[in-house]
């Protein structure tokens, strides 16, 4: 199943739960705006080459829109769009005052040098700038693009509408101090997926230390995941720098407790799933389990923390850093961290409620929470008459 008709069908499944009218419904789903721009370069060696780049606003009924944009091959329109429509659930679980979006350019981008990948960055600024904004939609890194092209866009951004350090998440303090970035941004999904691990094995009267886990995708949340996992007595098993070369597929059915998926989506599957020996995975990345994986897991007994909640410290780290670059004033990193785990310790419970309330699994629990909010939002907002 492609990721827009998985996301589409929890979002469904969410909806009927909470007995939303079905216009209301029609009206969540469709996006509210989707752009799509050509992009064309001069290479290094003189030749032009053509990329088309996305980005897709899903809602605003919350707040600005916010999500990162993707350079990556499998870039399409149908995953841009599966992908911003998560971020509108993702952030309503975690209860910032935004909407959702996401972006991406078709492109590898290991195959362009830093000055093409900085005019291609530019070049798609200059399509989308009176587009995005401070209160409208706010850009962040996601795969394949990181604080340099955070700051590329702020530059071209800025250049037409002022120094606004406040219209992208900058991604790394250590590069953009001097550019607004928030201490803690770095390691900020990974630490939420530690603070989400932690909360979810409470419920089972279980803690980290001496848990066997598998990360799977050593990039920024992977690898932060990881250290932090392994900080708090857990014992990475697979996924680690130094060890020795797996198979990509066979990493996820390797026999641990704790599952942690931090690569690309669609990876758990029906093919794979029945052979998965953790007893509980958790969503770093996005959707990376299937619907027809759900179902197998399910009748496995095995617990699945949602992307959309286990995932969200990134873009609750990301709201933090917009606050502070509002304000003019940074803060401190325990703050940072110690907010994270208000939050992330806040959405659980949340999430919890609606397991409960609607007797459900933890990720239709994600997505009724998600839904719910947003469309009271829509709601209390109304339609010009
Ligand atoms: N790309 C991240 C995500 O998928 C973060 C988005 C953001 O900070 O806006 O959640």
């Amino acid at each position: 199943m492609n990721a827009l008709a998985a996301t589409n069908r929890n979002f469904k499944l969410a909806a009927r739960l909470l007995g939303l009218d079905s216009k209301l419904e029609k009206s969540l789903l469709i996006p509210f705006r989707e752009i799509k721009v050509e992009c064309t370069i001069p290479k290094d060696d003189g030749s032009l080459a053509s990329f088309v780049g996305f980005r897709v606003q899903h809602d605003n009924a919350r707040g600005p829109m916010k999500g990162g944009i993707r350079y990556h091959p499998e870039v399409d329109p149908d995953e841009v769009n599966a992908l911003a429509q998560l971020m509108t659930w993702k952030t309503a679980v975690a209860n910032i005052p935004y909407g959702g979006a996401k972006g991406g350019i078709g492109c590898n981008p290991s195959d362009l040098s830093i000055s093409e990948l900085e005019r291609l960055t530019r070049v798609f600024t200059q399509k989308i700038h009176d587009l995005i904004g401070v209160h409208t939609d706010v850009p962040a890194p996601d795969m394949g693009t990181g604080p340099q092209t955070m700051a590329w866009i702020l530059d071209e951004y800025s250049k037409f509408h002022g120094y606004s350090p406040a219209v992208v998440r900058k991604a790394n303090y250590k590069l953009h101090q001097d550019l607004g970035g928030s201490l803690g941004r770095d390691a900020a999904t990974g630490r939420g997926v530690l603070f989400a691990t932690e909360a979810l094995l409470k419920e089972y009267g279980k803690s980290i230390a001496g848990q066997r886990v598998v990360v799977q995708g050593f990039g920024n949340v992977g690898s932060w995941a990881a250290q932090l996992i392994s900080e708090q007595g857990g014992k990475i098993v697979a996924g680690f720098s130094g060890g020795d070369k797996m198979d990509p597929n066979s990493i996820l059915v390797e026999d641990c407790d704790i599952l942690i998926p931090a690569a690309l989506g669609g990876v758990i599957n029906r093919d794979n799933a029945k052979d998965v020996k953790a007893k509980f995975i958790i969503e770093a990345a996005n959707h990376p389990t299937d619907p027809e994986a759900d179902e197998i897991l399910s009748k496995k007994g095995v617990v699945v923390l949602p992307d959309i909640y286990a995932n969200s410290g990134g873009v609750t780290v990301s709201y933090f850093e917009w606050v502070q670059n509002i304000q003019g004033f940074m803060w401190d990193e325990e703050k940072v961290n110690a907010e994270l785990k208000t939050y992330m310790t806040n959405g659980f419970k949340d999430v919890k409620a609606m397991c409960k309330s609607h007797n459900c699994d933890l990720r239709m629990g994600a997505f009724s929470l998600g839904v719910n909010r947003v469309a009271r939002a829509t709601l209390l907002r109304g339609w010009e008459a």
